[in-house]
């Protein structure tokens, strides 16, 4: 019997920490409910090949409808929060990060399922309690890249990807993490394939 192809190999669940996004070169708006908290806020659940590539924008005609995550909006502007400018609701990154690799897990997850299952995989990684755990604080000190991979890897279970950019001064700070997902988007998983990141050795965790 012919099995149905699989869309994608498993997903990227992407966190992003908002003072790495404002000190940067293209600095940052807050959304309109206010500024986001001194968390990780989710920046999106990425539809993935084990091969490194992916696909995107799989399905024109599934637009994204605030209707449908009406019950989660709260939610969303807390753990999902935008911080491209100009200082909008949120609803045009969700939009795009339905539309762009959403629609690409459809077989799996309808547009609601989507966004729930990004709000649980955030409590469930629980990452700044982790780092809290561990002594690794937004500070803007300086922190061991070994030391942050060992902590992720001690909570999700399995290492994380790491992706740095940089402050005004050229430091190499922590911006972007990224977990590996089944394709149900309900447990995490060894990558199968790493995302490129570019950070030092030791790089710093900015304030927010
Ligand atoms: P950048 O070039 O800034 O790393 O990524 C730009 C955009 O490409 C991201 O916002 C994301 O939508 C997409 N992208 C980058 N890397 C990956 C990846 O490894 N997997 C997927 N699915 N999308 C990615
Ligand atoms: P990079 O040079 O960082 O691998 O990719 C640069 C840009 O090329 C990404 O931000 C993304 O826009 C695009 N890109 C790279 N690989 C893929 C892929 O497998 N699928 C798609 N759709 N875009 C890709
Ligand atoms: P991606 O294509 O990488 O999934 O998402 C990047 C796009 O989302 C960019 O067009 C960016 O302007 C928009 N965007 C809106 N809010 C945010 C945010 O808070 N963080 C990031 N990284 N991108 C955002």
């Amino acid at each position: 019997v012919q099995s149905v192809a699989e869309d994608f190999d498993f997903f990227y669940f992407v966190l992003q920490w908002p003072g790495a996004y404002c000190d940067s070169r293209h600095s940052c708006c807050y959304p309109k409910t206010g500024k986001p908290a001194a968390d990780f806020g989710i920046h999106g659940l990425w539809p993935n090949y084990k091969t490194g590539g992916w696909p995107q924008n799989c399905n024109p005609d599934s637009q994204f409808d605030d209707l449908r995550v009406s019950d989660l909006m709260n939610d969303l502007q807390r753990e999902w929060p935008t911080l491209s400018c100009p200082s909008n609701d949120g609803m045009k990154f969700w939009t795009h990060e339905w539309e762009k690799h959403g629609t690409c897990a459809e077989s799996e997850l309808d547009q609601l399922d989507y966004f729930e299952a990004g709000l649980k995989l955030k409590q469930k990684a629980n990452l700044l309690h982790a780092f809290t755990n561990a002594g690794i604080k937004p500070d803007d000190k300086i922190y061991e890249m070994k030391d942050i991979e060992n902590t992720i890897k001690e909570v999700v279970g399995f290492a994380p990807g790491i992706e740095c950019n940089k402050d005004s001064s050229h430091n190499s700070q922590l911006y972007q993490i990224y977990l590996c997902v089944d394709t149900s988007a309900s447990k995490f998983i060894n990558c199968p394939v790493m995302p490129h990141g570019r950070c030092d050795s030791r790089v710093q965790f900015p304030k927010f």
